[in-house]
């Protein structure tokens, strides 16, 4: 079983594959999913697939960091992005509702 880990990408690195898959992915930064002990990061489909939960929650980080820039400017933030970071907070919710599988 893989073990996958959230890291902060500070720079724009180059395009990098998937280190499952081996999907081309543009270069991103930010949070993104890696696996524990891998360098490459680690592409949604397989996110997905494999540790649907933290998907879920750089989902909602991202949400979180749109409506933060949007607040910055404004005193009342558009409905369609306090219902996006709704979405992303329920899907994380449900996401992480799931029990965990621990190894026997
Ligand atoms: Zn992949």
């Amino acid at each position: 079983m893989e073990r996958f880990t959230i890291r902060i990408v500070a720079d724009e690195a180059g395009p990098a594959a998937c280190a499952l898959c081996g999907q081309a992915q543009g270069p991103v930064a930010g949070p993104r999913l890696f696996l524990a002990d891998g360098a490459d990061p680690v592409c949604r489909d397989c996110g997905q697939r494999h540790a649907a939960e933290l998907i879920a929650l750089l989902d909602l980080a991202k949400s979180a960091k749109r409506l933060g820039r949007v607040c910055r400017h404004t005193l009342i933030p558009p409905l369609g992005s306090l219902l996006a970071l709704a979405r992303a907070a329920e899907e994380y919710a449900h996401s992480s509702a799931k029990p965990l599988q621990h190894a026997a």
